[in-house]
């Protein structure tokens, strides 16, 4: 091999997601010499452009703020959701060590997460929790890592304010209120000039919030226990001796880096969102040929190819992705982007969903999950791709409609972008977006009717407490109002994935299973890498990254204790 380099290391893990480096900090604050490598230039992959919520049932800081939970209640939650059969033991093992991975780190680390407070669970099951269960990463000021910041990938451009402000969710309802009272102006004042003061020296702010707050400490953390971190290195090809993986090939450009790993390595490559072979494969029908991915770029199933590769097996899951509805955004370089419509849009009061005969398909407040999951049903019965948001002017006005803000005077540009189509009667608008007009006219009709008495008989919006959540608890109905003001408007959505749930089958240590059930000696997977053990459900916020931080955490002391 010319120009290639030999190493020795406790524990190689591939992959600077949550994943990852939860793993390599762990192995690390538990005394191995631990090696990180990644793909790409940057540390974060998809976590980075996440909204950084882990779901924690039980978890500490919650519980000392005053939410009350218990795992008796958590457990009877996920078996009402995804039963007592296959991946019981997993979940188990999540719910007796979530929290306890995360007081570790806590403790251990500059890695501190505060409660999300109110954020229901998305089914309404016996078990589900209304408030508790939601932990974020801290704020985080990103000047702490000094020229690592540059290192931190940026969030999407959509959940960027000015350009390059971040905000947290507990920021959105200060700044949109900041001139009624004195206090939210205050708040929106101060983040407005510390981005200010930011912009002369960085090219982003440096008050990271949501999943950039999550990787950033966790960066932070690695930098503090000099775990290096090898940037532009791809995981290759993985090693064997006697049986079991003790190592790894690893690509530096034309180099090859020979890294010897005496306790194993953890696969942390985020899973196989941008890889079209294997979401052909693992996705079932017609969730590959329709849906976009929000997955990192470099996110091409190199984890599970390579596992795969020594005998393992492949979990399928359900649709094989965890998914959210996300319209096309033109970003300021001229290339498209995704808005994702989680959820402050589509659960207020005066919006359906329809698909192209100009039906509704879906209770449209349901968790994003579960209405692209109804988008695929639609769709089996007829075309529902896109799938249409249906509102008025003054909604847009009220509420915003995905990347458009609340308040925003005038919709032409977005128009113009083919953001949304606007027209002055339903008939127009639906001849515009080539819905059959009858059907949408119709719909609206039924949908208005029922909407004046404050009820939807045909799918329940506003039924849930996650509808209500959502809505607007200053309306006379927090869910419903009737469309009838033009201008009318119309949004595609279309279905992409945020996360993938099938993977590498593993066991509750997360060490990665062959065919006969058996772990593969020294091999491991976290993050996207591993089969959600969730079974391809969304039970609640925090759905992928509560369980890659555990399962690195996991996975790291089985190591370190092996
Ligand atoms: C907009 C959005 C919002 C979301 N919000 C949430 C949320 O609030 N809560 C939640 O639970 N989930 C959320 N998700 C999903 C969540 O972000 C992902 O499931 C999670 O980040 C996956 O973590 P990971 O560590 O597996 O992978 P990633 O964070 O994607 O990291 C994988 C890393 O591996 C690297 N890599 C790839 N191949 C190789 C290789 N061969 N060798 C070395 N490195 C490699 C990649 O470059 C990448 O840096 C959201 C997703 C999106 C898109």
């Amino acid at each position: 091999m010319p120009g290639s380099e030999e190493r020795e290391v406790d524990l190689l893990v591939a992959g600077a997601g949550a994943g990852g480096m939860t793993a390599a900090l762990v192995a690390a604050l538990n005394g191995m010499n631990a090696l990180l490598c990644e793909k790409s230039a940057m540390a974060g992959g998809t976590s980075a452009t996440s909204a950084g919520t882990l779901w924690i049932p039980c978890n500490t800081q919650s519980l000392r703020a005053g939410f009350d939970d218990s795992l008796g209640r958590a457990r009877l939650y996920l078996e009402g959701l995804v039963g007592t059969g296959e991946g019981r033991e997993l979940r188990e093992a999540y719910l007796a060590t979530a929290p306890a991975a995360i007081d570790y780190l806590a403790a251990n680390s500059a890695v501190a997460f505060v409660p999300a407070g109110r954020h229901p669970d998305y089914r309404e099951l016996p078990g589900a929790a209304e408030a508790g269960r939601g932990l974020v990463a801290k704020e985080f000021d990103g000047r702490l890592l000094g020229g690592d910041f540059a290192r931190v990938r940026p969030p999407i451009e959509e959940f960027m304010l000015l350009g390059g402000m971040m905000v947290a969710k507990t920021d959105i309802p200060r700044l949109l209120g900041r001139y009624r009272s004195a206090r939210d102006f205050g708040h929106s004042a101060k983040l407005a000039l510390r981005y200010a003061a930011d912009r002369l020296k960085y090219p982003r702010g440096t008050r990271l919030t949501m999943g950039n707050a999550l990787v950033g400490r966790l960066f932070h953390s690695l930098r503090q226990r000099r775990v290096p971190v090898l940037f532009d290195t791809p995981v290759a090809e993985l090693l064997r001796e006697g049986g079991r993986v003790a190592g790894a090939l690893l690509r530096r450009g034309a180099e090859t880096l020979r890294v010897r790993a005496r306790k194993g390595v953890v696969l942390a490559t985020g899973g196989f969102g941008q890889n079209p072979a294997l979401r052909a494969r693992l996705m079932t029908p017609p969730a590959a040929a329709l849906a976009r991915s929000m997955a990192h770029a470099d996110n091409t199933g190199d984890g599970l190819s390579l596992a795969a590769s020594l005998g393992a097996r492949v979990a399928a899951s359900r649709s094989g992705g965890l998914w959210t509805p996300a319209s096309l955004t033109r970003r300021s370089d001229g290339s498209e982007g995704m808005y994702p419509h989680f959820l402050l849009d589509r659960a207020k009061p005066g919006l359906i969903a329809v698909n192209a005969a100009g039906r509704r398909f879906v209770n449209e407040g349901c968790s994003y999950h579960d209405f692209v999951e109804a988008m695929f049903e639609a769709h089996r019965q007829g075309a529902a791709d896109p799938a249409w948001l249906i509102c008025t002017g003054a909604f847009v006005q009220a509420y915003g409609l995905g990347a458009i803000q609340p308040g925003t005077r005038s919709l032409e540009r977005f128009e113009r972008d083919g953001y949304l189509a606007r027209a002055g009667s339903l008939a127009e608008l639906a001849r515009k977006i080539s819905v059959d007009a009858a059907g949408l006219e119709a719909t609206v009709k039924r949908y208005n009717a029922h909407a004046a008495r404050g009820e939807d008989p045909d799918f329940g919006k506003g039924s849930t407490v996650l509808n209500r959540f959502n809505g607007d608890p200053a309306a006379p109905h927090p869910c419903l109002a009737p469309i009838e003001r033009p201008p009318f408007v119309a949004q595609a959505v279309w279905p992409a994935d945020i996360s993938v749930s099938a993977g590498l089958a593993t066991d509750a240590d997360a060490r990665v299973l062959d065919a006969a059930g058996a772990p593969i000696g020294g091999l491991y997977a976290c993050g996207n890498d591993m089969a959600s053990i969730f079974m391809g459900t969304y039970p609640a916020p925090g759905t992928t990254l509560g369980p890659a931080v555990t399962f690195g955490y996991r996975a790291a002391l089985h190591a370190a204790a092996s």
